[in-house]
C-alpha cells in the first residue's frame, strides 16, 4: 500500500468529487486550485436534474437552491411555435452553482482532502515512476513557486485541458465548445416560475440556443450561447433575445441586468482515451459533459467519483499501470458511454440544423405528442436513446427525420 498522497488538479465540482473519494477510502489527497475558493468565478446556469445530484450522494445546503423546476418549453426559431413538456413534478433544480461547488470542496475536505488554494498547476513531467506537477501561486505567474510529484495523479482542470495535453492525452474538440453569455435579472414580470425556456434558431442562437430560467419570484437568468465558427458577439445576441424575442421581451423589458457571465459550454462529447501510467482525466478537461445542452456536473462529477475510486484502489494495490487504471476509462464508458454518444450525435444535428428544419422539427414534435413519448425517459440527465427512440415512434417524427435523413446521417460521424 502506498504512502504517497495523490493530487487532484482543480478544485471544481469533479476534482472535489474525485478527491473526496481518495480521502473516504483512507488515503491522503492534494487537492490544487488556482483561485482562492472553489466556484468562483461561477460560469454556471445551475440547473441539474434531482436524479443526477442524489446519483453523487451530495445533499446540497437549502441556501445553494435558487428554484425548482417542472418543465420546459422549446421554442421554434420563428419564436412563436413551441413545445412544452410537462413532467408534472420537480425534476430539475436551479442551484447557486458557487454554493454547491464550495459544499462539493467541504465534503472532500471533512472526509481528509487538503485543498491548496492559489496553486496553479502549470507542467506536468515523468520522472522515473512518478508525476512532477510544477506551478505557480497566484499573481506569480512567471515563477515556479511550487513542485510536488506523485504516482498518481487526476486532472479535472476543466475545458481547456492544457495540462492533459501535456502528456499526451487528446483534449476535447474545441470545434464543438460554443462561447455563452448570462444575464441576471431582476423585476421581470408575469413569468412562470416553474418552467425553463429554451430558444433555438440563428438569430437568437445561432448553433446552439438560448435559455430562460426562473431563479426567483421575479428574477431570472438569461443566456445566449453559439457556434464556435459564427462571426457574432455573443453579448449582442443576447440583447437581441431580450429585446426581440417575441415570448421573452415583454417579460423582461423592464427589467434589471443585476450581473453579466461568460463561460464556455463543451459539446464536443468526450475524449476516447482518458488513461495513462499514473494519470487519469475527468470532468470537462475530458468532454464528460451532456453535448446537448452542455451540462457537466452531475455526469462529469459521477466520472469524477469513478477516477477517485479507481485512484484509491491503485493506492491500495500498488498498481499505476495504465492497464490498472483502464478500469476508470471502462467504468464510464459501461455506464455512460452509449448516451455520451447519442447526446454527440444530437448536438451535431441541432447546431447544423436549418431554421427551417428546426421549425419543421417543433411542430413535428407537437403533432407526436412527444411529450407523451418522452414519459419513458426517466433519467433526464440520460436523454439521448430516448429523444432518438421516441423519434422512430411516431410518424410526424419519422417523416421529418427522413426529409432531414443526410443531415441525420452526418451526425452520426
Ligand atoms: C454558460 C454555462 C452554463 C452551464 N450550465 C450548466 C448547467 O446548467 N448544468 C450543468 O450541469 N452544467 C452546466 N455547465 C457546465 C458545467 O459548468 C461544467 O460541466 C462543470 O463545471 C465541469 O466541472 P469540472 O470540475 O470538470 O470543471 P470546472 O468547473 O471548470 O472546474 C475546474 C477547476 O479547475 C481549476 N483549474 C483549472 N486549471 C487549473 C490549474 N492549472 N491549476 C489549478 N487549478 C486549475 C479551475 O479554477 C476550476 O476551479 C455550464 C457551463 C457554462 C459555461
Amino acid at each position: 500500500m502506498s504512502s504517497e498522497p495523490a493530487i487532484v488538479i482543480g478544485g471544481g465540482p469533479v476534482g472535489s468529487l474525485a478527491a473526496r473519494e481518495i480521502a473516504l477510502s483512507g488515503h491522503e489527497v492534494v487537492v490544487l486550485e488556482e483561485h482562492p475558493i472553489s466556484g468562483i468565478p461561477n460560469h454556471c446556469s445551475g440547473l441539474m436534474s434531482n436524479k443526477g445530484i442524489k446519483r453523487l450522494s451530495i445533499g446540497f445546503p437549502s441556501q445553494a437552491v435558487q428554484n425548482r423546476i417542472t418543465g420546459a418549453r422549446f421554442f421554434a426559431p420563428n419564436g412563436k411555435d413551441y413545445l412544452e413538456i410537462d413532467r408534472r413534478r420537480n425534476e430539475m433544480t436551479v442551484f447557486d452553482r458557487a454554493s454547491l461547488d464550495q459544499h462539493v470542496a467541504r465534503l472532500a475536505e471533512k472526509a481528509g482532502a487538503r485543498y491548496l488554494y492559489n496553486h496553479s498547476a502549470r507542467l506536468l513531467k515523468r520522472k522515473k515512476k512518478k508525476i512532477v506537477v510544477s506551478g505557480s501561486l497566484r499573481g506569480k505567474r512567471g515563477k515556479v513557486s511550487f513542485q510536488l510529484e506523485s504516482l498518481m495523479v487526476i486532472s479535472a482542470e476543466g475545458r481547456e485541458a492544457r495540462l492533459s495535453q501535456q502528456l499526451g492525452l487528446p483534449t476535447p474538440d474545441v470545434n464543438w465548445h460554443f462561447p455563452a453569455i448570462q444575464y441576471e435579472l431582476d423585476g421581470v414580470k408575469d413569468m412562470d416560475p416553474s418552467f425553463v425556456d429554451l430558444y433555438f434558431g440563428k438569430k437568437w442562437s445561432p448553433g446552439f440556443f438560448g435559455w430562460a430560467i426562473p431563479t426567483g419570484p421575479e428574477t431570472m437568468r438569461i443566456g445566449a450561447c453559439r457556434a464556435m465558427n459564427v462571426p457574432v458577439s455573443t453579448r449582442a445576441l443576447l440583447d437581441h433575445l431580450m429585446k426581440k424575442h417575441p415570448w421573452l421581451a415583454p417579460k423582461v423589458k423592464s427589467a434589471r441586468i443585476v450581473q453579466v457571465r461568460g463561460g464556455i459550454v463543451v459539446g464536443s462529447g468526450p475524449i476516447k482515451k482518458t488513461v495513462l501510467d499514473n494519470f487519469l482525466v475527468t470532468g470537462d478537461a475530458a468532454g464528460q459533459t451532456k453535448a446537448t445542452t452542455g451540462g457537466g456536473f452531475n455526469l462529469g462529477g459521477f466520472c469524477g467519483r469513478l477516477a477517485g475510486k479507481t485512484a484509491a484502489l491503485a493506492l491500495e494495490q500498488d498498481d499505476f499501470s495504465a492497464k490498472f487504471l483502464s478500469r476508470y476509462e471502462k467504468e464510464w464508458k459501461w455506464r455512460f458511454g452509449r448516451e455520451f454518444y447519442m447526446m454527440r450525435v444530437l448536438r451535431r444535428f441541432l447546431t447544423r440544423a436549418s431554421d427551417h428544419v428546426m421549425n419543421e422539427g417543433i411542430k413535428a414534435a407537437h403533432a407526436a405528442q412527444l411529450d407523451q413519448l418522452l414519459e419513458d425517459v426517466r433519467d433526464v440527465d440520460l436523454h439521448g436513446s430516448g429523444l432518438i427512440r421516441s423519434g422512430f415512434k411516431s410518424r410526424p417524427l419519422m417523416f421529418w427525420g427522413m426529409k432531414s435523413l443526410p443531415l441525420a446521417l452526418r451526425s452520426l460521424a
